[in-house]
């Protein structure tokens, strides 16, 4: 862990004990968190982003954004669908995506995910055809190889109709995609993470496009200020949907 990082989570930790120390003292609770559904004091700082995670379960801006999303039914779980969830590590969603007739976690490391008994998946060979009416991947599209085989491969594999919700790190830049021989060193360096191979911009509408996706912008920026920093949501989520019935 680097040193930078080892403030972020000491620095994260005083804020969070913070919080509950407020919470217990009687702070007023006018604050909601719709990944874990309790009312708190707020949200303890991590990094630069003062209303990062929720004391309670640790949910990150992004996580609560889609929570808000399947709440006020601006998303839908296919009940009666199958969903593949990629790199289940948020819990609440590996709750609310369980109640699908099908419910697939997965990752290409599962060892990584076994709060949620997630299957080895690699999407990169995924053959499935027609099979998935929802795929949820957050943070999961920056780390692949090739991510036109990849988008190809999951719009193959979902139903006619059938959702995809992405979330991925932004820049205000175009995309930029790695190369083969950069080092771990110099991904860390130029995306931010050892493990990206790539930095999206705004243009990843036109990646979605590309394999035949109709895309929604879904931005924490364009909902109701009020509900926003009451439940500290951030980030955006595009929601790809394959046409059809
Ligand atoms: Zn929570």
């Amino acid at each position: 862990m680097s040193l930078k990082r080892v403030r972020k989570v000491l620095d994260a930790h005083l804020t969070k004990r913070a919080l509950v120390l407020r919470g217990a003292l009687g702070a007023d609770r006018n604050h909601f968190c719709p990944a874990c559904e309790n009312r708190i004091v707020g949200f303890y700082r991590f990094g630069n982003t003062s209303d990062w995670g929720c004391p309670r379960c640790g949910s990150s801006p992004r996580e609560r954004l889609v929570n808000h999303l399947i709440s006020t039914q601006v998303l839908r779980v296919p009940e009666n669908g199958s969903v593949l969830h990629m790199a289940p590590s948020e819990l609440s969603l590996v709750r609310r995506f369980s109640v699908a007739r099908e419910y697939v976690p997965a990752d290409l490391e599962p060892a990584n995910y076994t709060a949620a008994r997630a299957h080895r998946v690699d999407l990169m060979t995924l053959d499935d055809v027609g099979r998935f009416d929802l795929v949820y991947a957050s943070h999961v599209l920056e780390h692949v190889p090739d991510d036109h085989v990849v988008l190809e491969n999951l719009h193959r594999a979902m139903t006619p109709g059938g959702e995809a919700w992405f979330l991925v790190p932004l820049w205000r830049k175009p995309t930029e995609d790695g190369t083969p021989d950069m080092t771990a060193r110099e991904r860390e360096q130029r995306f931010g993470q050892w493990d990206h191979v790539r930095q999206y911009g705004p243009d990843i509408v036109d990646r979605l496009a590309a394999v035949g996706f109709e895309v929604e912008d879904i931005a924490a920026s364009s909902l109701n200020p009020a509900d926003r920093s009451r439940e500290g949501l951030g980030d955006r989520l595009f929601r790809a949907r394959k046409p059809g019935s």
